[in-house]
Parts: C-alpha cells; sequence; structure tokens
C-alpha cells in the first residue's frame, strides 16, 4: 500500500495502540477506538518556502502530512478554497477583520469533500469494492461524488428531510441511495443494520460476497485527516499568521477535530507559534456540544428530540464529542448555540452585505459570531474566521422560504 514517507500508522485514541495501516482500516484492533493517523514530524520535510514554491490547487499540496501521496489519491482538485474579507461583517461584529473560509466553492459544493477525498482514497487502496455511510446530506454527496470517481459502489443513507440537491445528486453520481424514514438517528441505525450484514470485518459478508467499507465520519480515520487541512490553508493564506479566531458550524465535529489537528500539528512542525481559539457553532434545535460545554461535561448528551431547520449539522448524538469538547477547550475557544430564525437571518445577510452564498447550516457559525460578540468575546482587534461548509444554492428554497416568511 502506497503511504507518504513520514506516515506511521494509526494510533488508538483510547489505548494508545498503534495499527499499521495495511491490517487497521477502521477500529482499533486492539480495543475497538477511534484511530487516528501518526507522523513522524522529525521525518516531514515542508517550510514556508517549499509551499510558497507549489500551486494552490488542490489540498493534496500537503501530502507530506497525508497518509497517502497525491500520485495515489482520489481526487478532483478539493480544497484550496479562497478566504474572503466580509468588510461589512467586520464592522457589525466590531472586530478587526472577519473572513469567510468559502469551502462551498468545493467539486460538490461542501467542505466534506475534504474528508472524502482522503477516505475514499483509503478505501480504494485497500481494495474496497463497496463504500457506505450515513450522512445528513452533503457528506452523502460528496462520497457518492469520490466513490463514482474511483469505481466504487456507494450506498448512502439519508435521512427523508435532507436537501432535494443532496438526494438527486447521489443519483446522479451512480450511488445507491436509502432514504430513510425520520431524521439522523434512523438513518444511522439503518446504515448500521446494514453495515451488520455486509462488514466482512464484522464476520458476515452477505450471499452476494459483497463487504461494505465504512465511511461514516470518525469510524474512518481518514475523514477528519483531510478537514485538517483547512487548518494549513487558513495560516498560509493568512501569510503565517494565525487568526484569533474560527467559527466552526458542527454537527459531528470532524471539521472541527481536523482543524485541532491541524493546530498541533502546525506548532509541531514549528510552522506557527500559536494557535486559534475554534468555536463549535450549533443550531439551539440540536446543539449537544454546547449543552455540555456549558455543562462543564467531558461528553455530551444525545438530544432526544432535535428540530433546527439546519439539516445538515443536526447530529444529536455526535461520537466523537469528547475529542470536539477537548479541542474547543484546550484553545481556549467554546461553543455557541443560535436558533434557526438568527441563523436564516445571518445566511441572508451575507449574501446581501458581502454577496457570498452560505447554506442555512453553516449560518450558524455567523449567527454564532454575532452571538460571541455581542457576549463580549471580542476585543475589537481580533481577526475572526468563519467556516462556510456548503455552498448557499444547495438549499436555496429553504432561504428563500425564510424571505417570504418575512413578507419580502
Ligand atoms: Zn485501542
Amino acid at each position: 500500500m502506497e503511504t507518504t514517507d513520514a506516515f506511521a500508522g494509526l494510533e488508538c485514541v483510547a489505548c494508545g495502540a498503534v495499527a499499521d495501516v495495511e491490517a487497521a482500516t477502521h477500529r482499533c484492533p486492539e480495543c475497538g477506538g477511534h484511530l487516528d493517523p501518526r507522523y513522524d514530524y522529525d521525518a516531514v520535510s515542508l517550510d514556508r518556502d517549499e509551499l510558497a514554491s507549489r500551486p494552490f490547487d488542490s489540498l493534496w499540496r500537503y501530502e507530506e502530512v497525508l497518509p497517502f501521496p497525491r500520485e495515489a489519491a482520489v481526487t478532483t482538485n478539493e480544497g484550496a478554497t479562497p478566504l474572503i474579507d466580509c468588510p461589512t461583517l467586520a464592522d457589525e461584529l466590531g472586530v478587526e477583520r472577519v473572513l469567510l473560509k468559502d469551502d462551498g466553492r468545493n467539486p460538490t459544493g461542501a467542505t466534506a469533500d475534504r474528508g472524502q477525498t482522503v477516505a475514499v482514497t483509503a478505501a480504494n487502496l485497500h481494495g474496497a469494492s463497496d463504500v457506505a455511510l450515513p450522512s445528513t446530506g452533503n457528506g452523502g454527496q460528496s462520497a457518492a461524488a469520490y466513490a463514482g470517481r474511483a469505481g466504487l459502489e456507494s450506498h448512502v443513507f439519508l435521512p427523508a428531510r435532507s436537501g432535494f440537491t443532496n438526494k438527486a445528486m447521489v443519483n446522479v453520481h451512480g450511488g445507491d441511495m436509502n432514504v430513510v424514514g425520520g431524521r439522523y438517528a434512523d438513518a444511522v441505525r439503518a446504515f448500521e443494520e446494514a453495515m451488520a450484514e455486509y462488514d466482512g470485518d464484522g464476520g458476515g459478508e452477505n450471499d452476494d460476497g459483497e463487504e461494505w467499507y465504512s465511511l461514516a465520519p470518525f469510524e474512518t480515520p481518514f475523514r477528519r485527516e483531510g478537514q485538517k487541512t483547512l487548518g494549513y490553508e487558513l495560516v498560509e493564506q493568512l501569510e503565517w499568521t494565525v487568526p484569533d479566531a474560527v467559527v466552526v458550524p458542527t454537527g459531528s465535529g470532524v471539521e472541527l477535530a481536523g482543524l485541532y489537528k491541524a493546530a498541533t500539528e502546525l506548532l509541531e512542525l514549528g510552522l506557527v507559534d500559536e494557535t486559534p481559539a475554534l468555536y463549535a457553532a450549533q443550531a439551539a434545535g440540536c446543539a449537544p456540544i454546547t449543552e455540555a460545554f456549558e455543562a462543564g461535561r467531558d461528553a455530551h448528551e444525545p438530544v432526544e428530540y432535535p428540530d433546527t431547520i439546519c439539516g445538515d449539522i443536526e447530529v444529536p448524538d455526535p461520537a466523537a464529542s469528547t475529542h470536539v469538547l477537548e479541542a474547543i477547550r484546550e484553545t481556549d475557544g467554546g461553543a455557541i448555540s443560535t436558533d434557526d430564525h438568527e441563523i436564516l437571518e445571518s445566511a441572508v445577510t451575507v449574501a446581501q452585505h458581502e454577496g457570498l452564498e452560505v447554506a442555512p447550516s453553516p449560518a450558524a457559525a455567523v449567527s454564532g459570531a454575532w452571538e460571541l460578540a455581542e457576549r463580549g468575546a471580542f476585543d475589537g482587534d481580533e481577526t475572526v474566521v468563519l467556516l462556510n461548509t456548503a455552498t448557499g444554492n444547495k438549499e436555496a428554497d429553504v432561504l428563500r422560504s425564510h424571505l417570504m416568511g418575512q413578507g419580502v
């Protein structure tokens, strides 16, 4: 299996055992914990000048800190998205600078492409024939796209409430789409039942001899790994300065966990000497991370009746909440939730004042930043980055009906 020079295997976040990537594909063989790619950072030859000499064309330009080399990647030049100044928002928030990291400009219009390019590359190198995942929407669309490119079958479990674009595009990419009645937790259940039948590691190839390879967040170690490139891009785009705060729309937390890993690696590699404060932004109708943060707990309690228009971040039982909570506490960040009305208003404000298209779920980062400003979290001289995880035109219908509800 083709791996990069400094890649040193998969370390279990629970017991610390290190597994060989040839043998372990998902969870720790010793204890079943989540696995995390490890590197010998002394062997990483990556500095500012070297990066400056490379075109800003894809997240695979950071291949030295990814498990697999660019030449082995299943890629459509994802990442390398623009970081855009939002002067009106900066005025409104009362800070020096607000920048939108516009990950809606990825190949399938979502930040999920960063994780899926690495995870589907791993699946391909592991010899998978089929990939499968539950998704709130964008992750599933992205997985279907990359699976199509790699010539793999994809099985996507979406809740009925997922956006039309997500469902349509899973089909268009040739994926096997399973629309599950109910919400995300129901899609996860349906996925787990299907995996039990099709998972070779679980002892049960089905009658067709088919084995499914999971692309569920954190279940595969490689989605967070791809998301981590966001952190590298941010500091490089800011000419190696570290933003004061990054506000991240948060469902499963895979983006936030990736940014935290990037922050620790950038320090380790000596590329920067600070970390940004990381903030999780959630919708009030489903905010298990915010609730755990405010209560001072190390893990979330599942939300029994999630209810938000922000379907892409409606994750009531995020599997890696301890890791996400550690990330926001260790960086002196925090968690914030705002209600659907404020979130949709923020999406419209960004569209009208800055000309940028932010989907309803990532708009939680905008309204969250607003709320942080109102609570006095900023002094006035900060650079604040808001992560846009999906383009507004994926859910133009939701934004439009919000306007119509306002009588516009
Ligand atoms: Zn373990």
